[in-house]
């Protein structure tokens, strides 16, 4: 980063002798001047340096994802599916109007399935008009078409489902999303099964009392193992300085001290039986 320059000589852009440096690459540390200074994420780069994959890995990331179907483009093609098989039965038991408004509606399910992008908005008209135009006739019931609705909602809105379509969205959203889905999911999961692990030597007391306990005690101290074991992988892998960065330091210190809680809890409650149970009867 820094370079020893005797007092008088200005360091110069790598790229544009011509001109003066004003900041140094973070990633190279060559000089760079106003023109070549890039800025991705906060952070000064040279031009080559800002398109590398790991330096501007939102954008590797977007990419990755952009115009690739999400859950929610697989869970509309699914309910399409069937959506068409309703329409033909309303169909070949004379039921012409459900028949139709079933086939129109699977016809918002395709377009939004190939990821045409009126389809988002027809996604969210379908549940709402299926409540309207059935409230007369069904009367509260037709209530129940919220349920379709909020999910509807949450696909709008989500950032994936927007990917998938090619819509253009914030780098905080992005970040939020390459943060769930990328950062050290590792320490994620290590402090779930902490928590769970916490949990089970109480459980397992419940158990007891049904008689199925000692068959299922290895498993329940297994859970408790592998938080240990997850949280410790996750945390070696923390690097702020890494890039892209890897956090999740407190998860995984989490998963790691719920296990580990949770050990000992088992140890505390159930260590005098087990011994017992191994120097003597094994039912
Ligand atoms: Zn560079
Ligand atoms: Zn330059």
């Amino acid at each position: 980063m820094s370079a020893d320059v005797s007092p008088g000589a200005l360091p110069r852009c790598a790229l544009h002798p011509d001109a003066l440096a004003g900041a140094t690459c973070q990633r190279c540390g060559s000089f760079l001047c106003t023109t070549c200074t890039t800025w991705v994420m906060g952070r000064m780069y040279c031009p080559t340096c800002a398109v590398r994959p790991e330096v501007d890995y939102l954008e590797t990331f977007r990419l990755g994802l952009w115009g690739r179907r999400d859950a929610g483009a697989w869970l509309v093609g699914g309910v399409t599916v069937l959506l068409v098989g309703l329409a033909l039965l309303a169909l070949v038991s004379g039921d012409l109007g459900a028949g139709l408004a079933c086939l129109a509606s699977a016809g918002v399910g395709v377009a939004f399935f190939l990821g045409l992008r009126w389809a988002r908005l027809g996604l969210l008209a379908v549940p709402l008009l299926a409540m309207l135009l059935t409230a007369p006739s069904l009367g509260p019931p037709a209530l129940l078409f919220f349920i379709p609705l909020i999910v509807a909602v949450n696909i709008f809105r989500d950032t994936r489902n927007r990917l998938f379509f090619r819509l253009d969205v914030p780098e905080r959203e992005l970040h939020l999303l390459w943060d769930r889905r990328i950062n050290n999911p590792l320490a994620r999961h290590a402090l779930s099964l902490g928590v769970f692990a916490l949990f089970m030597p109480v459980f397992a007391q419940m158990l007891f009392i049904l008689g199925v306990l000692p068959v299922l005690t290895f498993g329940f101290v297994g859970v408790a193992v592998l938080a240990v074991v997850l949280g410790a992988v996750a945390l070696r892998r923390v690097d702020p300085q890494a890039q892209p960065p890897i956090g999740r330091r407190w998860e995984a210190l989490g998963g790691l001290c719920l296990g580990l809680a949770s050990l000992a809890l088992w140890g505390l409650l159930y260590g005098p039986h087990a011994l017992e149970l191994l120097s003597g009867q094994v039912d």
